[in-house]
């Protein structure tokens, strides 16, 4: 199922439009409860993508071996369409990550081993 991202703070769903804005900027802020959040895209996305490409080539393919004469614009034709459709199901692939959950700093104190004898 198609699904648009939410605020990972707030869970507001974002609409089209916001997401492809979200996904240009890498730094968000929630128009609702103004927490900053990044926007990435989802690991199905690439198997999202690999299908129509496959089916893409497997077109251009079809259309060559029907074709008496070699012709590249129904082949960039198809080529366009399928770019077109993997580009505008990409929000739908999207998530929105907290920033806040990016812990760098991990302090992990070592007890000194005391020797014996
Ligand atoms: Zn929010």
């Amino acid at each position: 199922m198609f699904k648009l991202p939410v605020c990972p703070h707030c869970g507001t769903i974002y609409r089209y439009k916001d997401t492809k804005e979200a996904i240009k900027k890498k730094n968000n802020i929630c128009y609702h409860c103004n927490k900053k959040f990044r926007a990435g895209i989802f690991p199905g996305m690439i198997v999202g993508a690999i299908l129509p490409l496959i089916a893409c080539v497997a077109i251009n393919i079809f259309l060559l071996t029907r074709m008496k004469e070699f012709q590249i614009l129904p082949l960039i034709a198809v080529t366009l369409i399928f770019v077109l459709i993997i580009y505008l199901i990409i929000p739908f692939f999207t998530k929105f990550r907290k920033t806040d959950d990016i812990k760098e700093n991990k302090d992990s104190s070592k007890k000194r081993r005391n020797k014996l004898g």
